[in-house]
């Protein structure tokens, strides 16, 4: 994966940069920086929490507030006069830092994990969990359902059934493409949970499918991840379909 230098300028890259100088610097570029000498990929569906120090995501909303103001006004939209638009900008701006892309910003949510004592074996499915989400080629909404098997062995650590909508809301929060959501989730899933088997399934709706485009308003995404003993053994991969479809017909 190619690395993105091009915010730390030739002279300064590998060198470390004074408090002032960084203090001196928008927020963004700020945060920028810490990512490109820490090494630390920054796209759309990732989580740069780690990097964002307090009372940064305040400079940053006023940030994105400033050039969302200049990209109406590059579509001559006469915010002044307009009191439709007066606090467009800043609404959006509160809308991606806060609502829609916080899973960007905000650390992992809180998940407990009890040692499976009952050492439960059987198959578990958790959903439909909603999904919101967005497109990263648009920044079109996504909305669908999340269905997720897990075959727990006596190593396995459980979470709370909540707990799985949770994560799912927090990587689902940022710009993303539906294949590669999926994938961030089973990763997260599978490294806290230890299951012998895992599968996740997704269908969502793309609203830039509708708005856009060929405006198909008929055109759901299904997208799957089977590990191990769901890739293993086709019963246990038939069993968790078959009940998936059932609670999709409630
Ligand atoms: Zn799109």
């Amino acid at each position: 994966m190619a690395k993105t230098l091009s915010a730390v300028p030739d002279t300064k890259r590998g060198l470390l940069r004074s408090e002032e100088d960084l203090a001196a610097m928008p927020a963004s570029e700020r945060i920028r920086y810490r990512l490109v000498t820490a090494d630390r990929r920054f796209h759309a569906n990732d989580n740069i929490a780690a990097f964002v120090h307090e009372g940064e995501l305040e400079q940053l909303k006023a940030e994105v507030q400033a050039k969302m103001q200049e990209v109406l006004r590059a579509l001559v939209i006469d915010t002044d006069s307009d009191h439709n638009t007066q606090e467009t900008a800043k609404r959006v701006a509160k809308m991606y830092i806060e609502e829609v892309f916080r899973g960007r910003y905000q650390p992992m949510p809180a998940v407990t994990e009890f040692p499976n004592a009952e050492r439960l074996n059987e198959l578990m499915i958790v959903g439909p969990i909603t999904i919101r989400s967005s497109c990263s080629h648009h920044m079109c909404p996504i909305f669908g359902k999340v269905w997720i098997g897990i075959l727990p062995n006596e190593h396995s650590n459980l979470i709370g059934l909540s707990k799985y909508a949770r994560i799912a809301d927090w990587i689902m929060s940022r710009p993303q493409i539906q294949e590669e959501a999926v994938t961030m989730l089973a990763n997260e899933l599978q490294d806290r949970v230890r299951p012998d088997g895992l599968a996740i399934v997704m269908e969502a709706d793309h609203f830039c499918m509708h708005w856009r485009g060929v405006k198909d308003s008929d055109s759901a995404m299904v997208n799957s991840v089977m590990r191990g003993a769901f890739l293993k053994d086709a019963n246990l991969r038939r069993e968790f379909l078959s009940l998936l479809a059932r609670k999709d017909s409630r």
